[in-house]
């Protein structure tokens, strides 16, 4: 810890292996009980090499948690039409309790009609519109990973967000917005910021707490953290960079996320977790 440091590191590597530990006791439980191992189906178009390594993370994840994966891997070519196909395949096997489509699937693909095949019982990585809804208005059903992640961050330190003034910066559909609706909920006030914000430094220093979520280098400049703010850095830059400046953070906040180490490693743990539960949904909970 540097001398001028006062804020408290949130370790999402240690609540996330928390987490995975618990899913694989889950996922253990209900192989032994019902006969079935929960089963995610991962689908990879084309072999973009970040994809190829963040979906053999999440298989390995699979393995280590005793949750079965099965892979598809569809060429580059692969149109819209083939790969709708091969999710509403995938939404009606029963062997398969949750489907995981890696994304960018590249610009000739229509994403959006693809994740809408994805089942919504089935939809473990909250990609879908039915997830988005159910979400935002408190229903059932599963959340984006990342926003999952950040909201499980939030619990585990203790977090109240009521009243209290929540600066979101990012607007994208699977982490920006979500995590609004989620902060939205806990009764907080939610402000969005994005690409055509006027005086993003203005906003960021009211907020209480910060979550960056745009995927620029040290974006946020750590003077315009609130003395005593909460700080969720979800970016991530090539060298380990997040989109806030942490070490000047480090010397304001009162909890902030460290990258790597903080909201990275959540996101698998909540896709696994999710896909145990829509086993246990599917195969029957526990009497
Ligand atoms: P995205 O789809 O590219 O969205 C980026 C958002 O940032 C957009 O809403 C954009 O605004 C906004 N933005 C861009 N420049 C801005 C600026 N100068 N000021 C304010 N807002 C600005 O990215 P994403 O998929 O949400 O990912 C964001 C970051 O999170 C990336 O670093 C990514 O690697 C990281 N990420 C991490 C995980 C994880 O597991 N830890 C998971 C997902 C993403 P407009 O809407 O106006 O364009």
């Amino acid at each position: 810890m540097s001398a001028t440091q006062t804020a408290q590191l949130m370790d999402g590597t240690g609540l996330a292996k928390r987490i995975l530990e618990e899913a694989a006791a889950k996922a253990a439980e209900i192989s032994q009980r019902t006969g079935t191992v929960p089963c995610l189906a991962t689908v990879l178009v084309g072999d973009d090499p970040a994809s190829v390594t963040y979906v053999r993370m999440k298989r390995a994840r699979c393995a280590k948690a005793g949750i079965q994966s099965r892979h598809i891997a569809l060429p580059a070519t692969t149109t819209t039409a083939e790969l709708i196909d091969t999710l509403a395949g995938l939404s009606g096997d029963p062997e398969v309790h949750g489907i995981l489509l890696q994304h960018p699937c590249g610009p000739h693909i229509d994403e959006r009609a693809a994740f809408e095949a994805i089942a919504p019982e089935k939809d473990v990585d909250g990609v879908t519109m039915y997830s988005f809804a159910a979400m935002s208005f408190g229903l059932p059903g599963f959340v984006s990973c990342t926003p999952g992640g950040i909201q499980r961050l939030l619990e585990a330190y203790g977090v109240d967000l009521v009243g209290k003034h929540a600066v979101v910066v990012g607007r994208s559909a699977i982490l920006g917005k979500p995590v609004g609706m989620l902060l939205l909920a806990k009764d907080a006030t939610v402000t969005y910021c994005h690409s055509r914000t006027a005086d993003l430094p203005a906003i960021v220093r009211e907020a209480d707490v910060v979550v960056a979520a745009v995927g620029r280098p040290r974006l946020i400049h750590g003077e315009d953290i609130k003395p005593g703010a909460v700080v969720i850095d979800a970016g991530y830059n090539p060298g380990n960079v997040g989109d806030v400046d942490f070490d000047t953070a480090l010397t304001r906040a009162r909890l902030i996320t460290p990258v790597p180490g903080g909201v990275g490693p959540m996101t698998i743990a909540v896709l696994l977790a999710q896909t145990v539960d829509a086993a246990v949904n599917q195969l029957g909970p526990q009497h």
